[in-house]
Order: C-alpha cells, then sequence, then structure tokens
C-alpha cells in the first residue's frame, strides 16, 4: 500500500476529461502528418538554394525540429491515438518511425515500458535518477557536459539503456533477441527494421551519389538535431527540482504518471505537436491524440490542484536549472527529491 494516497483517482480524471478527447480521427492526424511532411520538403528546397551559412543553420535547425515533429506522429501511432484502426497505426509507425531510423516496435515496447514505471526509482526506463554515491564520474561527464543531448537517443536505441545508473537495462531496439522483443517477435517487427534498414541504405546511398559534404548537411546534422531535440524534451519532461521520484513502496501507476513536468517551448508548442508543453496528461491517459491534450489537460487540472506540475519560464532557464539542481536524489518523507551536487546552489523549499 503507498504512503500519501492522493486525493483522486484515475477514475475522477478520466470522468472530468470529454468523451471525444479519447477518440483518434485519423484525417485529422494525416492532415498533421501532410503538413509536416510538406515543411520538411519547403525547408530542403530553400536549403538548395542557399549557401550562406545565416540561412542554411537555422533552416538545418528546423528540418531537425520537423523531424522531431514526425517521430511524435509516430509516437501517437504507437500508443494507437493517430487512429482507431490498428493497421494503420502500424503502417504510419513504421514508415515515420522508419524514415528517421527508429526501430518502431522495440521502441514502442521500450516506451511502453517507461509509461508503465513513469517515475519508479529502480525501473524507470528513461532517465533514471542515482543516489550520490553512485554519481559516477562517467555519469557526471555525460550529464554535466550537456553531450548527453548529442549522444543520447543513438546510444539508447543501440541498447545502452540508463548505463549511467547503478542498474543498467540493457538490450538494443535493432535486435529481436534482445530483452525489449522476449515476448512475442510479430512479422510487423521485422517490417520496423526493414523499413529502418531501406532507409538507412537509401541514406547512404544518397552519400556515395552526392559526397559525404552532401550527407553532412541534409541528412547527418538534421539528424543530431532530432535527436537531440528528443533528448532534450524527454529529459526536460522527467527531471525536475520538482518532480518527486518514488520507490516500491511509495511508487503508484498514477503518481509516477503525475511525476512529469509540462513546460513552456514558446512557438514550438505547436510545432512538435505539444509533446513537450502537455505531457502530464499524456502521461496520464497515453492513447489521447495530441491534438486534445490542451482540452483534457484544462478538464483535469482543476482536479490535480498543486498536483499539476508546470513551469511557465521559457524552457532553457529551466533547463539550467534541472542541470544545476538534478544531480542526484535523497530521501524525503514518502518520495525521493533531486538534490544538487554543488555547494553553491541553495536547496530548493
Ligand atoms: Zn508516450
Amino acid at each position: 500500500m503507498s504512503q500519501n494516497p492522493l486525493p483522486f483517482t484515475v477514475q475522477d480524471l478520466h470522468a472530468a476529461i470529454p468523451e471525444r478527447c479519447f477518440k483518434p480521427n485519423a484525417a485529422r492526424s494525416f492532415a498533421y502528418l501532410i503538413f509536416d511532411l510538406a515543411v520538411i520538403a519547403g525547408l530542403f528546397a530553400i536549403l538548395t538554394q542557399t549557401s550562406l551559412w545565416y540561412i542554411e543553420w537555422p533552416v538545418i535547425f528546423l528540418i531537425g525540429t520537423m523531424l522531431w515533429s514526425l517521430f511524435v506522429i509516430g509516437h501517437d501511432a504507437g500508443h494507437g491515438s493517430f487512429s482507431s484502426n490498428r493497421t494503420i497505426n502500424t503502417i504510419v509507425g513504421i514508415l515515420v518511425h522508419g524514415a528517421i531510423l527508429v526501430p518502431y516496435r522495440g521502441w514502442q515496447r521500450s516506451h511502453a515500458l517507461h509509461h508503465m514505471k513513469t517515475g519508479h526509482f529502480h525501473q524507470e526506463e528513461v532517465f533514471r535518477p542515482a543516489r550520490k554515491g553512485e554519481d559516477t564520474f562517467f555519469r557526471k561527464l555525460i550529464f554535466r557536459s550537456g553531450i548527453f543531448l548529442i549522444i543520447g537517443w543513438p546510444m539508447y536505441k543501440i541498447g545502452i539503456r540508463n548505463l549511467t545508473t547503478y542498474k543498467p537495462v540493457t538490450g538494443s531496439h535493432y535486435l529481436p533477441q534482445s530483452d525489449l522483443y522476449t515476448k512475442s517477435v510479430r512479422v510487423s517487427w521485422y517490417f520496423g527494421l526493414l523499413s529502418l534498414f531501406g532507409f538507412l541504405a537509401l541514406y547512404v546511398s544518397l552519400g556515395l551519389l552526392f559526397g559525404w559534404g552532401f550527407f553532412a548537411k541534409y541528412i547527418l546534422a538534421p539528424y543530431l538535431i532530432y535527436g537531440a531535440w528528443l533528448t532534450f524534451v524527454t529529459y526536460m519532461q522527467h527531471v525536475s527540482p520538482k518532480v518527486p521520484v518514488y520507490d516500491d513502496k511509495d511508487w503508484t501507476r498514477l503518481k509516477g504518471a503525475l511525476a512529469s513536468v509540462d513546460r513552456d517551448y514558446g512557438p514550438f508548442n505547436w510545432l512538435t505537436h505539444n509533446i513537450g508543453n502537455l505531457h502530464v496528461i499524456h502521461h496520464t491517459f497515453p492513447t489521447i491524440p495530441h491534438y486534445r491534450l490542451q482540452e483534457a489537460t484544462d478538464a483535469i487540472k482543476p482536479i490535480l490542484g498543486e498536483h499539476y506540475l508546470t513551469s511557465k519560464r521559457f524552457v532553457i532557464f529551466d533547463f539550467i536549472s534541472s542541470q544545476l539542481r538534478c544531480h542526484h536524489v535523497v530521501p524525503a518523507e514518502g518520495y525521493e527529491k533531486y538534490e544538487s551536487a554543488y555547494a553553491f546552489v541553495k536547496p530548493q523549499t
């Protein structure tokens, strides 16, 4: 039995949300997908017309950002919120994620584990915290330098998952024999890998055909930016001085779902399908499509009260705060709280 029970249940929250929020609209989802693809095509067209670095760099940044938006579409498909038709979700997920080199089924599985154990001290799948004594040199190096933003996503996909904690989970997203795939490897899982390696072969062929300078500018740089977006947003969703972490005796699924923060990404809130600014509701009810997250959040906010974690500061300032304040966790009453390892940082009250 959990200590400090919440004053509401998941049923209370569900009842407050209009029924339409739980119903995916495939036409609407496809419209977002087509919009994303059209913007990406337009940005690539602009890139072919200029060699001025001060135009090229922002355009490459925007392409990487839109690849992140595409990822969110595949994420919805993985949750079954792109369409109410399973086959459509699977086909869209395999193609969209394949194009950005995500093994759709493997990631869908590890993401489900993240949703199942969000905020759990020992079983969280992403950004699992550590005690002070477990904050190793390697962990410090990759987190405090910020290098995790660049290498985090490729490492995670290859199978170096939570390497920086004392109980790492391993298992590649690319290998059906890894721990992610142990239950039942369906045909669609292989199609996910086929899609990914098909796109990878296409990108390498373009490099061979047009040169590695072309490859770096049109493929590698946008890919790294999208990977940095993914790692940055995931980190900001779950790592904050305000976010409680629960051990076995205190953790419940709802408490874990609420151990997430809605941030402000300014104009990128809408452009990246509200993945960063409306994440609490996504963890509470993962089947709500991205275009219903605002309505559903507004419906449960009065019930959540102080249990709704949000920040109105532009996200970069919050990132600096998390970088300074969230190095390890210490026991608090009924939960574990993040603490800074820096002596000059005053503890938050
Ligand atoms: Zn999710």
